[in-house]
């Protein structure tokens, strides 16, 4: 197995407040992590140095061998291969579903509109959204709009996915279309990282789950061990609370 993700020693302040504690992550290839934990224990935090979207404090963050925490390395390539989804979407309003989903594509990578508006139309069918090309985003239901968000972080074609809460927003009866889209990625392969509460999709679709507390990783493992057998005693906690 070759490693996707190599966090060492990773800690983030925020003045004196003192967020990531000293991370190590490892992240495989076709490796689905979920990351769970209370909330303000730096998830997102985590999730965001993953991208650059925040710069560490120190330790390293090597992903497909370049060193992101170098302040020298292309952020822009980087991101280009890393695709994240957050938990209000954050789509364009202004703009239609193909064009927040061709944007980038043609802005970035300098496809022609008719070659990214062809993948949009994979991708939508892909995310069971194949007649909501022309649609306006705020006609869209929340579930609906998520699901375009993954649509458009496909569209750059990257190889890892970083989640943070996509299902937190929704109404629960969009939970399971957008969890859904998420297994079918997990099953062509994609690395992806998510955080979620969402502990039936970790226990199904999860290689690893990471428990996260107060900045620091306190225990991780396969599904059945997190789940059935909690050793540290704020999981078992923790699990008795979400559960
Ligand atoms: P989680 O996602 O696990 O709920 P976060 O990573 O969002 O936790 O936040 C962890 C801590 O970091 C919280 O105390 C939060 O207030 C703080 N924090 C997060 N982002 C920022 C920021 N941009 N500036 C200052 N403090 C922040
Ligand atoms: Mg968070």
């Amino acid at each position: 197995m070759t490693s996707k993700i190599k966090v060492q020693d990773l800690k983030k302040n925020y003045g004196e407040n003192h967020v990531l504690k000293g991370i190590d992550l490892d992240v495989q290839n076709n490796e689905v992590v979920v990351i769970i934990g209370p909330s303000g224990s730096g998830k997102s935090t985590l999730l965001r140095c993953l991208n650059r979207l925040e710069a560490p404090s120190s330790g390293s963050i090597v992903v497909d061998d370049v060193d992101i925490s170098d302040p020298k390395a292309d952020i822009n390539k980087v991101r280009q291969n890393i695709g994240m989804v957050f938990q209000h979407f954050n789509l364009f309003n202004n703009l239609s579903v193909s064009e927040n989903i061709t944007l980038a594509p043609i802005e970035l990578k300098g496809e022609t509109k008719e070659q990214a508006q062809t993948q949009a139309k994979k991708l939508l069918e892909t995310v069971g959204l194949a007649d909501k090309f022309d649609a306006k985003v705020q006609s869209l239901s929340g579930g609906q709009q998520q699901r375009v968000a993954i649509a458009r972080a496909l569209a750059m074609n990257p190889d890892v996915m970083l989640f943070d809460e996509p299902t937190s927003a929704l109404d629960p009866e969009m939970v399971g279309d957008v969890l859904g889209v998420m297994k079918d990625l997990a099953k062509q392969g994609m690395t992806m990282v998510v955080v979620t509460h969402e502990m039936g999709f970790a226990k199904e679709v999860a290689d690893r789950v990471i428990f996260v507390d107060d900045g620091k990783i306190l225990e991780q493992g396969k599904p059945d061990a997190i789940f059935s057998n909690p050793q540290n005693p704020r999981l078992q906690d923790f699990l008795n609370k979400v559960l």
